[in-house]
């Protein structure tokens, strides 16, 4: 069974060590995004949250990402979050990873194995980069393949 008592201490502990106020929402916000294993749009994540208003997630998202805990995926006019690895903090992100986007199950996972090249162009000064891809999941794959 899942110990409820038991994550949202372990939540409230994680909040706390990067100075950010462990309120009933931002645990709540936290404990949905960690038990997701793909990335969830401002829609997706109030649908699972009815009582609370779009203003109140969306200031807790923002929160979270500059708390460094999650990261945003832009996915032409829609922006999905997910939880950062252990290597993110309250400075820096470093999610310069693969994002990949399944046509079939619409999901959007991140491939933290498959980096963004790292080759730096002369002369340019790079503040956002981007490494995304569309295809069919593995999931999908093995599933039409039967
Ligand atoms: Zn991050
Ligand atoms: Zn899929
Ligand atoms: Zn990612």
């Amino acid at each position: 069974m899942y110990n409820m008592l038991h994550s949202n201490i372990k939540t409230e502990n994680i909040l706390i060590a990067r100075n950010t106020r462990p309120t009933c929402m931002r645990i709540l916000v936290y404990n949905f995004l960690a038990k997701q294993h793909a990335a969830l749009s401002i829609t997706e994540i109030e649908k699972h949250f009815q009582h609370a208003d779009r203003i109140t997630i969306y200031r807790t998202l923002k929160t979270f990402e500059e708390k460094g805990f999650i990261h945003s995926i832009q996915e032409d006019n829609i922006t999905k979050y997910t939880l950062c690895g252990s290597a993110c903090s309250e400075q820096s992100h470093y999610d310069q990873h693969l994002h990949f986007y399944c046509k079939a199950c619409k999901q959007t996972t991140c491939k933290t194995d498959i980096a963004i090249p790292q080759n730096n162009i002369k002369g340019f000064k790079i503040d956002d980069i981007t490494f995304f891809a569309r295809g069919i999941c593995e999931n999908c794959n093995n599933s039409t393949m039967q």
